[in-house]
């Protein structure tokens, strides 16, 4: 049992945090979810502070400690499993306020940051060094702080890695017995000094410490960049083509594939069209070159590829209609969202993705339930989302069964990515709502050793519990 937030605890908030306290209702309730589409994970937090630095933050985990108050941190606020819910109440310390760039280390060609600096801060910063922060979540409004946290993956997974591969350090406040600020990981590209604590902090989800500074690695802007949109007249076929891009030797930076009934969705509710048109399934595929030729050279060849594979057209994107295409892909969330019951994050070794999204359209059929799906194909990382309408004649119709089903299509989905060497999530993170199936795919020891290491950085449980495992 924790300690209730009383006026006295709020006061020494106060006074630790020069005033960044909140506690009105109606200006916390922002503070209690993220964008997880479930309605029930939700909990409004006891009081929010926003620190400015490390030694204030340091301040409220020992605080928090003497007096046995949960704090769950929180970055954008755009996690989709419910993170940084404070699900236990108590504190959320939101690292808003935590938002300068520090530095963009162009020899080094890594940036420092507070954070609380989110993406699309950063990338105009980068771009006039001429260097851009390769993982891309969708939702730009991310904050460095939470992408770490979640080890968060995006469409260029597949071309420059995860969060993980681009976290050269961080800085990290760690709550008592240490009570400490800890640096953890360098500048240097090799480090084969010991553990890698800085690896078991990434992914960690708020729950061993906060991270209060970081080092994360820039990439140089390409040459030039196209996007191919790859219309099928199924989804089986474009599935079918991305292992045999990939055994070709070509090595797009972005993979994707989205279905049309989703697009058509996405287009009703912006009421825009899109440039995505003649098929019922999508690649979308984005090549990072040297020289206009080599990317002539490389689109050809993919293009090849899928003609082989029985695709419609081949249309190639560049300059403002890439972007747009690429902001349309990243709004399928948002557009669907209202639908939606879960989104789920399952990730397939890459060569089981085409039959892995079969298994979920025989699911769908199965259970009359209808399951769109998109992801990243490229690196096996599908999103299917489970969903309370249908899909009827280009429409949605009401499915009233939705609670009746959603539990018995969540698991059969689970059980075919289990079989397949697949894991529960690829990129988003286990949070609250993923909790239930992360035994499922892991040995027994292994959740043991998790729950010994939360209790050596955390005896007293008191950093965002509830997340990924229950003590
Ligand atoms: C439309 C949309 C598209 C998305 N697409 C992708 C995608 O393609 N790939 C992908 O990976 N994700 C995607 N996401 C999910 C989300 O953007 C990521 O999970 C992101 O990393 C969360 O960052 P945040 O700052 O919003 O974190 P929050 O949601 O605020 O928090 C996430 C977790 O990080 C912890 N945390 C936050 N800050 C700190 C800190 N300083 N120290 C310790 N712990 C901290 C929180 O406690 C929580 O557990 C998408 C989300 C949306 C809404």
């Amino acid at each position: 049992m924790y300690r209730k937030v009383d006026d006295r605890i709020v006061s020494i908030l106060e006074e630790i945090t020069d005033g960044q306290v909140v506690r009105d209702e109606d200006l916390m309730e922002p503070y209690s979810h993220d964008e997880c589409a479930l309605s029930e994970i939700w909990r409004l937090p006891e009081v929010v502070v926003k620190p400015t630095n490390a030694g204030q933050v340091l301040e409220v985990l020992k605080l928090a400690y003497e007096e046995e108050v949960p704090v769950t941190p929180r970055g954008g606020g755009t996690g989709l499993c419910g993170g940084c819910v404070p699900v236990h109440g108590g504190i959320v310390l939101s690292l808003e306020n935590m938002n300068k760039i520090l530095d963009i280390d162009t020899s080094n060609f890594v940036t420092v940051v507070e954070p609380g600096v989110t993406l699309m801060q950063l990338a105009p910063e980068a771009r006039k060094e001429g260097l851009f922060f390769s993982p891309r979540p969708g939702d730009e409004s991310a904050s460095f702080g939470g992408i770490v946290a979640t080890n968060a993956g995006g469409s260029r997974a597949l071309g420059y890695g995860t969060t993980r591969d681009c976290t050269m350090a961080l800085e990290v406040a760690l709550p008592p017995p240490y009570g400490e600020i800890v640096h953890l990981g360098s500048r240097t590209v090799k480090n084969s000094s010991g553990y890698s604590l800085l690896h078991l902090m990434v992914g960690s989800e708020g729950t061993l410490g906060i991270v209060t500074k970081q080092i994360m690695r820039l990439d140089p802007l390409p040459v030039v960049t196209n996007t191919l949109i790859v219309p099928y007249g199924n989804l089986h076929d474009a599935i079918a083509t991305v292992p045999d891009v990939l055994k070709r030797g070509f090595r797009p930076t972005a993979l994707e594939f989205v279905q049309q009934d989703v697009v058509t969705v996405a287009e009703k509710k912006r009421e825009r069209k899109s440039k995505f048109s003649g098929g019922q399934a999508y690649l979308m595929i984005e090549i990072d070159a040297g020289s206009e030729e080599e990317l002539e050279r490389t689109a050809e060849g993919i293009a090849d590829v899928c003609e082989e594979h029985n695709c419609v057209d081949v249309f190639l994107a560049s300059g403002k209609e890439q972007e747009e295409v690429w902001d349309f892909r990243g709004k399928l969330y948002e557009a669907i969202k209202e639908y939606t019951i879960e989104i789920l994050d399952i990730v397939v070794p890459p060569a089981e993705i085409a039959n892995h999204v079969d298994a979920v359209q025989r699911i769908s059929e199965e259970y009359g339930v209808w399951i769109p799906t998109y992801g990243h194909a490229g690196d096996g990382n599908v999103h299917s989302h489970i969903m309370k309408v249908r899909f009827k004649d280009g429409d949605l119709e009401q499915m009233e069964e939705w609670k009746r089903v959603y539990a018995s299509v969540r698991d059969a989905l689970h059980e075919d990515a289990l079989r397949r060497g697949g894991l529960v999530s690829g990129e988003h993170g286990i949070g609250l709502v993923k909790k239930k199936y992360l035994p499922m795919f892991s040995d027994r020891t292994r959740i043991e050793l998790m729950k010994r290491i939360k209790k050596e950085f955390d005896p007293k449980n008191i950093l965002n519990p509830g997340k990924i495992f229950d003590l």
